[in-house]
């Protein structure tokens, strides 16, 4: 009896005409094993809780199932603002298509799998560091309610590969929903192949927006609802102080999920122009930045779908972006901040809290979990956080009178307790710091894979208390707000 038995496998990506991709087979690597299988996901697709042998054989591209038919996925996109024609999965694999639990397809992708006509000048591997951070935040996000891609499975090999340093290679295996992205339409667009544009987006509305079908123009509806999912991840991203990095439209799922992770960060200290990407000089991909950037790829992908949308429905949907972003970002906001009413105020009072964290480096994650503890800790530790604590004091007294004018079910006014509780739904205790991730990178290179595993386990209920944990909730010590993260992963 084959683990594959009771898995239901589909063929409908590679059912589409070969421009869209190339077959590849994986190449293999040396001596693969197990760095973490995600059980939790692994039930969804009623695949075992416990990895075996014949898993790591399927998965790393040694021994596959017949019905495995590995594709590489065609694409182009705006790097940097610059537009390549050559893009496409260059080290990437779409393994197989599997349907979950609930009868929906996902996509199994197995991410280091070797050359393919897409590997440009690349080695067509990935390397443990880059692979873990990939697994721990797709799971971070996961936990945190952000739309994201998800990792089934982590195996390190001892294949060399080379970076700045002599590295090993590692293959993660990521499932989603969908591995298109806003570059596969403008592949087809640039190429002017537009037969091959609107059956791309005849399948995504088919198989992820199908109720689009039912609008008077199917296209302009198909991207009044990407915009949208876009507008909803973004505000996610800003108000939980995630910063992806490398937003290229290569990187931008057409679902409006956060995808290929690289030199992403969440804020230790609050610092609206962070930049993550130790390779992104001008500072394009600065946390501040992201919401415009996320328009300019909708708007890249807007050119991609002039064949067939007008342009002014195009036009439409865009200008919608900034008020469905600014919609989703305050209420996000508001739920944090434990305010449900809006008052006059406060916008400033928001704008005003931004400026206090920013101006004394406060920690944004510790800062908004200390609010939300108000009700069983001391005003005390939040002033804690301050080196000038005055300054801190006053606009806390603001927050506090604002707070009175909070109103239960019934219009009574809400307690302490009923508003901190449901601010600790929303406001995280652990975040996947970039110190953390390096420490448990540290202990995966020399072979200790316990803090790989500690990590996905926390991150999984990252707005619970876990008392065991304390130490994961803390500050960050200085080295840990000073790691560089390239793009060569
Ligand atoms: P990224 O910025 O990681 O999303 O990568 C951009 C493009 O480069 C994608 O098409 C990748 O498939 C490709 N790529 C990245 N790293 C490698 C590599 N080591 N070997 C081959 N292709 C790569
Ligand atoms: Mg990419």
């Amino acid at each position: 009896m084959s683990v594959w038995d009771s898995v239901t496998l589909s063929t409908r990506f590679r059912a589409m005409p070969e421009v869209f991709y190339t077959p590849v087979e994986p190449q293999p690597l040396l001596n693969v094993g197990w760095v973490a299988w995600n059980a939790e996901l692994a039930r969804q697709f009623d695949l075992p809780a416990q990895p075996n042998d014949e898993l790591l054989q399927a998965l790393s591209g040694q021994a596959m199932p017949e019905a495995f038919a590995p594709l590489a996925m065609k694409y182009a996109g705006h790097q940097f603002g610059v537009y390549n024609p050559d893009l496409g999965d260059g080290r990437g694999l779409l393994l197989a298509e599997m349907r979950s639990r609930q009868g929906e397809v996902f996509d199994i992708h197995l991410k280091g799998a070797g050359l393919t006509p897409y590997s440009r000048m690349g080695d067509g591997r990935a390397v443990l560091r880059s692979s873990i951070r990939e697994y721990l935040c797709s799971e971070a996000m996961a936990g945190l309610g952000i739309a994201t891609t998800r990792a089934l499975a982590l195996m390190h090999s001892d294949t060399p590969v080379y970076r700045e340093k002599q590295e090993r290679g590692a293959l993660l295996v990521r499932v989603a929903q969908s591995h298109i992205r806003f570059g596969h339409f403008e592949y087809f667009f640039y190429t002017g192949q537009h037969e091959e544009l609107r059956l791309l987006a005849d399948k995504v509305i088919e198989w992820y927006f199908p109720h689009c079908a039912d609008e008077a123009d199917p296209y302009a509806a198909l991207f009044n609802q990407v915009v949208d999912h876009t507008a909803q991840m973004i505000a996610q991203w800003q108000a939980v102080g995630f910063a992806h990095g490398v937003m290229n439209t290569d990187n931008m799922s057409i679902l409006g999920q956060t995808f290929d992770y690289g030199p992403f960060a969440f804020l230790d200290d609050y610092q609206s122009d962070f930049i993550c990407n130790h390779s992104d000089y001008q500072g394009r991909y600065a946390f501040d930045q992201q919401p415009r950037v996320a328009l300019w790829n909708l708007s890249a992908l807007a050119q991609a779908l002039s064949p067939l949308v007008e342009r002014s429905d195009l036009e439409a949907a865009l200008s919608a972006y900034e008020t469905q972003l600014n919609g989703h970002f305050s209420a996000l906001m508001r739920a944090k901040l434990g305010l449900n009413r809006r008052l006059e105020n406060d916008g400033a009072l928001f704008d005003d809290m931004f400026g206090l964290l920013e101006k004394h480096k406060v920690d944004y994650t510790r800062f908004m979990r200390q609010l939300s503890e108000l009700d069983r800790d001391a005003q005390q530790a939040v002033l804690d956080l301050f080196i000038d604590r005055e300054a801190a004091q006053t606009w806390l007294q603001r927050y506090l009178s604002r707070c009175e004018q909070e109103l239960d079910a019934v219009g009574q006014p809400l307690s302490s307790g009923e508003r901190c509780s449901a601010m600790r739904r929303v406001n995280p205790k652990y975040i996947l710091r970039n110190y953390l991730a390096q420490l448990a990178i540290d202990k995966a290179e020399q072979g200790d894979f316990s803090e790989v595993h500690r990590l996905a386990e926390i991150l999984k209920t990252p707005f619970e208390d876990q008392p065991q944990y304390e130490d994961y909730a803390r500050l960050p010590p200085e080295w840990g707000k000073k790691l560089e993260i390239s793009c060569s992963s």
